[in-house]
């Protein structure tokens, strides 16, 4: 009995490292929790996606349109396995806001006085934006440790510049933003990085050709090395409007269509984009126009990208 069991562990010693090292690449790098997938009317399900590395309980939170209702939803489908009080304090380290519209920050404002102390990472801009006209004493109170007077000082603005990594207090996790054109503001995509590994978030933004910018160019520029070498683990991107809405009334916004030519953009310059994981947020009531997304969508993927619709409280691993 002895020998074998000796054999058995000699075995399992020699090929531990091949095993391990084998999963390690396998192995999902990033944890997604979506609080609120919708781009409008909806007040309990509006942008806000929860980002931890796998295994990890120190989430940053892209956007914040939901909070409350997205993690009463994500802890009664047993997502989170803490009360949704823990998740709100605990497990969110920070907040990127990628622009100051209100379905990407009103569940911010609204959560502010049960929230703990943490950062809001955002533009210059943007942080503007959230300092005069929301964190001020005649729309709410003053959370925010800049701003009008009195200051409670639960919240750090940390402005971030554009082309510049910046580590996430309280996380492993670094981030980087890049400025999108949206209508008349300047909106943002952040770059999470995970150790070797990318997870690619765009708030609100319109195609380089009707926004008449080169935003999505340096953008797509910035990632298409990282996407052939298989480290942009997923493109989290939206779609607002089914093809048919006329561009001068996309407002800052994509279209299945605009979206496809963007990622052609992106596949010239990486070579592939083929099962590229593309989450696709964003999208606009009625259930309708949300039907014909995804119909559209589905009938003209030219490039063979993996399209994946999230769900509220539901979490994703890439
Ligand atoms: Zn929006
Ligand atoms: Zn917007």
């Amino acid at each position: 009995m002895r020998l074998p069991s000796r054999i058995l562990l000699y075995l399992i010693i020699c090929f531990l490292p091949a095993v391990s090292i084998a999963q390690t690449n396998a192995a999902p790098a990033f944890r997604v929790v979506p609080l609120g997938i919708l781009g409008g009317i909806d007040e309990s399900n509006l942008s806000a996606y929860m980002i931890a590395p796998a295994g990890s309980d120190n989430y940053i939170c892209m956007d914040a349109g939901t909070l409350h209702a997205g993690i009463e939803k994500a802890v009664a489908t047993k997502t989170f396995s803490v009360t949704g009080e823990q998740v709100l304090k605990q497990y969110i380290k920070g907040y990127f806001i990628s622009h100051a519209h209100l379905d990407h920050i009103s569940g911010l404002i609204i959560n502010s006085p049960e929230d703990s102390t943490k950062n809001i990472y955002g533009l210059k801009s943007t942080l503007e934006t959230i300092k005069t006209h929301y964190f001020t004493w005649e729309s709410w109170a003053n959370f925010a440790n800049e701003g009008e007077e009195p200051r409670l000082k639960k919240y750090h603005y940390k402005a971030l510049e554009p082309g510049s990594e910046a580590a996430v207090d309280n996380t492993t996790m670094q981030v980087q933003a890049f400025p999108l054109s949206h209508s008349n503001l300047t909106s943002t995509a952040f770059l999470v990085r995970s150790n070797d590994s990318y997870i690619l978030y765009l708030g609100d933004t319109g195609a380089d050709e009707i926004e008449k910018s080169y935003n999505l160019q340096k953008l797509w520029e910035a990632v298409a090395p990282l996407v052939k070498a298989k480290k942009l683990k997923a493109i989290m991107i939206e779609v607002s409007f089914p093809n048919g809405q006329p561009d001068k009334t996309l407002f800052g916004h994509l279209t299945p269509k605009w979206l496809m030519a963007e990622m052609a953009v992106l596949k010239n310059l990486a070579g592939s984009v083929k099962g590229l994981n593309l989450v696709v947020t964003h999208l606009k009531p009625p259930v309708q126009n949300i039907i014909k997304i995804k119909n559209q969508l589905k009938a003209d993927n030219p490039l063979g990208l993996n399209l994946i619709y999230p769900q509220q409280g539901i979490a994703m691993v890439f």
